[in-house]
C-alpha cells in the first residue's frame, strides 16, 4: 500500500483571507530533512501541497526537485502567487495544480482575497495552460457561495479547466459554515451545471449511490502540518491530545497510523453503523465536538431524502482525485 500525503510546507501566506483555516499566531516551515524522513519512512505515491502559499518556504525549489527526482506525483494549491512565481521547470514538475477561486465574479473574489487577485488567478491559469500543466479551480464551498456553484462550474468550463470543490470546515470560525439545506442545494446546483469526474466526499458519495463510502482519511491519506505534526486530515482538531510528529515517524515508521487520531478518524460512530454514509466526515464530527454522532449533513439521520441527479464524466488522473473529501467536475 502507498500513501497519499498532504503537506503544508508553511503557513506563511501573502494574503489574509477571512475564511482561512491556517494558524496565524506564528509562522512555521517543514524542513527539507523532514521531507526526506517522510519519503524514507513511508511509501508515498503522491504529495499535495497546501495550507499556506508554499513558494514562501525558503527551500521550496530544493523540495520540489527532490520529490520530482523520486517520481512522486505532485500537486499544489495556490492563490496564484506560487503558480506565477516559480520557474517553468518547477511548474512542470507538478502533475497538476490548483488555483483558488471561490466566487464567479471579480468583485466577490477580490472582496475575499484582496484587490488584484481575480486578475492574478486568471493569469496563473493561462500560464499553466501554456506550460501544458493540468490546472483546476479549487473552490471552498461556504454559506456565502453555495448558491453560486452552478456559476462556478460554468466559469471553469469557459476557462477550459476542471473544478474541484471542498466543503468549508469550521476550524477557526463558524462564519462560513453551511446550513444543512445550503449544503445540499450547493451540490444540486453544482451537478445541474456539470458532469462528475469523481466524488470522495463520503456523505455526498453515499447520496449519489456510489458505494464505497469508507473515507481514505487516516487509512491511505496522511497529513503533515507546517509544525511537522501528523494528522489524519488538515482540519483535525488537536484538542488536548499530543499529535505525533515527523521525529516520531523517524522512529516508528508506519506505526504512526495507530495513533489515537487515526483510530478515531477510521472509526464508524455506533449510531451510524447502519447508515449508508457510515458517519460521513470524521473531522466535521470532531470539530463539532460530536465525533460519536452522525455527520451534521446526513439526511438519513433526519429521515430526509435528497434528490441529487448527476451525470458522470470520464475519469481523470488527478493527484487529489480520490484521496481527500473532494468533488471534481467538468
Ligand atoms: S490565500 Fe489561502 S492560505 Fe492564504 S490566507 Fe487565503 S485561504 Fe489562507
Ligand atoms: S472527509 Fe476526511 S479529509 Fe475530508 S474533512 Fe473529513 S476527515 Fe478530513
Amino acid at each position: 500500500m502507498s500513501y497519499s500525503v498532504g503537506i503544508g510546507l508553511t503557513n506563511a501566506c501573502n494574503l489574509a483571507c477571512a475564511h482561512c483555516y491556517r494558524p496565524t499566531d506564528r509562522i512555521d516551515y517543514v524542513s527539507f530533512a523532514d521531507i526526506q524522513t517522510i519519503c524514507e519512512q513511508l511509501p508515498v505515491s503522491n504529495i499535495g501541497m497546501g495550507t499556506g502559499e508554499n513558494i514562501l518556504h525558503p527551500q521550496f525549489n530544493q523540495i520540489v526537485e527532490y520529490l520530482h527526482e523520486r517520481t512522486i506525483k505532485l500537486s499544489i494549491a495556490s492563490n496564484g502567487h506560487s503558480l506565477m512565481t516559480m520557474s517553468d521547470e518547477h511548474l512542470r514538475s507538478f502533475n497538476d495544480v490548483e488555483v483558488s477561486i471561490d466566487y464567479p465574479s471579480r468583485a466577490q473574489q477580490d472582496g475575499m482575497r484582496g484587490p488584484g487577485n481575480w486578475d492574478l488567478v486568471l493569469q496563473a491559469i493561462e500560464r499553466c495552460q501554456a506550460q501544458a500543466v493540468p490546472v483546476s479551480i479549487l473552490a471552498t464551498l461556504m454559506c456565502t457561495n453555495y448558491h453560486q456553484m452552478d456559476e462556478l462550474a460554468r466559469l471553469a468550463q469557459q476557462l477550459g479547466v476542471i473544478l474541484r470543490v471542498n466543503v468549508y470546515q469550521a476550524v477557526r470560525t463558524d462564519a462560513y459554515r453551511l446550513s444543512y439545506s445550503q449544503f445540499w442545494e450547493a451540490y444540486q446546483r453544482l451537478f445541474s451545471a456539470s458532469r462528475v469526474v469523481s466524488c470522495s466526499e463520503p456523505l455526498v458519495r453515499a447520496v449519489m449511490g456510489l458505494g464505497e463510502v469508507e473515507s481514505p482519511c487516516g487509512r491511505t491519506s496522511i497529513r503533515f502540518n507546517m509544525r511537522g505534526q501528523i494528522i489524519p486530515c488538515v482540519y483535525w482538531p488537536l484538542g488536548s491530545t499530543n499529535p505525533l510528529t515527523i521525529a516520531d515517524l523517524a522512529i516508528q515508521g508506519e506505526a504512526v497510523m495507530q495513533h489515537a487520531f487515526f483510530e478515531q478518524a477510521r472509526a464508524v460512530p455506533s449510531n451510524a453503523a447502519a447508515c449508508p454514509c457510515q458517519g460521513g466526515c470524521a473531522s466535521r464530527r470532531a470539530l463539532s465536538g460530536a465525533l460519536a454522532d452522525h455527520d451534521e449533513y446526513c439526511p438519513w439521520a433526519r429521515g430526509d431524502t435528497i434528490d441529487l441527479p448527476w451525470q458522470p464524466a470520464p475519469e481523470l488522473n488527478l493527484v487529489r482525485g480520490r484521496n481527500v473529501c473532494t468533488t471534481i467536475v467538468v
